[in-house]
């Protein structure tokens, strides 16, 4: 699975489909259909993982210069209520938005080191939820599960540090 924002290629159907669910929803709330949404939406569900707004912010302006920060971040926030993403908050307490459903349910493991950020699945640990649920006479609805530690990799950490430190002292 993807970690962090890797830019592999996406499947052509898949962003279509996000799109329009996205254009429908637009619909349903009696709002505009305006380009620069548009194209944000484009380049989001283009990204793989767990994007930030900056990062979206900075991909987006490749595309168009003139879309700014508060457009990306109220789009994102119209993705989020439409429900075609989910917002997730890691203990950095940066919000970060992830397209689902192109993958499936999953956890995630942050290295508090660098930053990545690992998805896992596992199906014994989410029947063991769902008995332990039972034993306790409850019914789960959802759940998240966050793993934090470091890397075992301290070569593949530093490095990641380094370019993390770099695009900070970038961005200012
Ligand atoms: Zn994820
Ligand atoms: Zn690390």
């Amino acid at each position: 699975m993807a970690d962090k924002t890797t830019k592999t290629t996406v499947s052509k159907d898949l962003v279509q489909e996000k799109e329009a669910g996205f254009a429908r929803f637009i619909q349903e709330k009696g709002l505009k259909t305006t380009r620069q949404r548009n194209t944000i939406v484009n380049v989001f569900f283009n990204l793989r993982g767990h994007i930030s707004v900056e990062e979206l912010l900075k991909e987006v302006k490749n595309v168009n210069p003139r879309i700014g920060y508060a457009t990306v971040y109220r789009t994102l926030h119209l993705l989020v209520e439409s429900n075609l993403v989910e917002e997730r908050r890691f203990g950095d307490g940066l919000a970060r938005y992830e397209g689902h459903s192109d993958v499936e349910h999953h956890d995630h493991m942050i290295c508090l080191e660098c930053g990545r950020i690992s998805e896992f699945f596992n199906p014994r640990l989410e029947a063991l939820q769902v008995q332990l649920a039972e034993e306790n006479n409850f019914e789960i609805y959802r759940h998240r599960l966050e793993l934090y530690g470091a890397c075992k990799d301290k070569e593949a950490c530093e490095s990641r540090q380094k370019i993390k430190k770099a695009a900070q002292a970038h961005s200012g």
